[in-house]
């Protein structure tokens, strides 16, 4: 049986940068982590090249996590990204860079960097790995967490941080979700967001590793308007990807019966600029016309004959033409998968969580962070910079 100041449960993102923070205040931490190593999931960001925070100031950032946007708001504002990229920066030794979009990587492109700076910013004898943690109690003072093997670790303070149900592979698989139901907690039923989306085979297959650039998503379900995005899309086996489509898998509900994505894939092109485009090269081919606008093998796929020449393209099916290029219609046939999704939708019921401390209104001393709250953030590094501002907030509570 070991003691410990606080206990935090799930060593990945959040649960890492927890460690950081009760280790820099001089408190007592153990990170109990089910896996042989911490961090797993954090190897795997940013396709292997960690997009660890996004530089927006807090009150832009906080569009990013749609319903919690004002929940999250005291938790970034108080450690913003500029503060996390100075804490990695001169704390954890690791060089970062901007690019594109705000979005802020190591230097050296490595997720592993970051990994390896927070496990050993903390250090492994702070860490108890293979503790699976299957059930957390209360008595008067301290917390008593069990793990699957029956070992025991006491605690003051409890921060639970087993992240959410994507990548279960990774550890994630629900498991905070069920601690803190058992704790009383509510659970907002989980699924997938940041997720491809699989529609339309037949037509996607063919095209598949063709990006399309700026294209404006708008999910309908039922006949009404869900959500809107904008940005490049790419082509998979099995339907559409990129971070717009992602952005809008949240919204697809769990049985899409009736739930479709209109894509426009061309949208400053009017009826009269495809007139112009078609009067202009009476010989070329349609394709070749259109393949201006929009990649050459979508503008084939779009023809019902790709062979037609400009010359050949009636007023209707001109008219045909731009109703597919501008509303495209994906239908949605099954809702997103969770496991493969980049985050979690759902998870701890944030009205039982204070903001300014993420502690629990139903546990004293308990706290919850990360994925493993009701929080998911778009893509460009706003769940891990969420990860780090609620263990910050959290600390910050337990520290004083
Ligand atoms: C492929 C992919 C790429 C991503 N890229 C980015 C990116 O570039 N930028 C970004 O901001 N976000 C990215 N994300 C999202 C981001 O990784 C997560 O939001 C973030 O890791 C959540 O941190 P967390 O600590 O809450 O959960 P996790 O990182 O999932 O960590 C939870 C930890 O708890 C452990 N655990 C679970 N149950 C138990 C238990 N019972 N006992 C003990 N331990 C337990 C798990 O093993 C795990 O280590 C990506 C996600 C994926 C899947």
């Amino acid at each position: 049986m070991r003691e410990a100041g606080v206990a935090v449960i799930g060593g990945g993102a959040a649960g890492l940068f927890a460690g950081c923070f009760l280790k820099m205040n001089g408190a007592d931490p153990v990170i109990l982590e089910r896996n042989p190593e911490c961090g797993l999931k954090l190897l795997i960001t940013g396709h292997g090249r960690c997009n660890i925070t996004n530089l927006k100031e807090p009150r832009e950032l906080k569009h990013g996590y749609h319903e919690a946007s004002n929940f999250v708001y005291p938790a970034i504002n108080s450690f913003p990204p500029s503060s996390c990229v100075r804490f990695i920066e001169d704390e954890v030794g690791i060089k970062l860079k901007t690019e594109e979009n705000d979005r802020v990587f190591p230097v050296s492109d490595k997720a592993s960097d970051i990994r390896d700076g927070l496990v050993r910013y903390i250090g492994k004898d702070r860490m108890i790995t293979g503790f699976k943690c299957v059930s957390i109690r209360k008595d008067d003072a301290l917390f008593e967490i069990v793990s699957e093997d029956g070992s025991m670790v006491k605690a003051k303070y409890v921060i639970l941080a087993c992240g959410g149900m994507s990548y279960p592979h990774t550890g994630s698989d629900g498991a905070g979700f069920k601690l803190a139901s058992a704790l009383g907690h509510s659970i907002v039923k989980p699924a997938a967001a940041l997720a491809t989306v699989n529609t339309s085979p037949e037509f996607c297959g063919p095209l598949a590793g063709v990006t399309v650039p700026g294209v404006i998503l708008t999910l309908y379900d039922r006949g009404t308007r869900k959500a809107l995005s904008e940005g490049d899309l790419l082509f998979t086996h099995k339907g559409i990807s990129g971070p717009s489509v992602m952005e809008l898998s949240r919204e697809i509900p769990a049985r899409p019966d009736d739930t479709y994505i209109l894509a426009d894939f061309a949208k400053d092109i009017t009826d009269r600029d495809l007139t112009e485009l078609i009067d202009a090269r009476p010989k070329a081919l349609f394709a070749t016309a259109l393949a201006s606008l929009v990649p050459r093998r979508l503008a084939e796929s779009l023809l019902d004959d790709p062979q037609i020449k400009c010359s050949g393209i009636t007023s209707a099916e001109r008219k045909k033409i731009l109703g597919r290029l501008k509303g495209f219609r994906f239908d949605i046939e099954e809702a997103p998968d969770i496991n493969s999704s980049y985050c979690t939708r759902g998870g701890v019921e944030l009205s039982e969580l204070d903001r300014k401390s993420f502690g629990s209104k139903i546990v004293p001393g308990l706290y919850v962070i990360g994925e493993n709250t009701d929080v998911d953030g778009i893509s460009g590094g706003y769940n891990l910079a969420f990860a780090a501002a609620s263990a910050h907030l959290a600390v910050k509570s337990i520290v004083g």
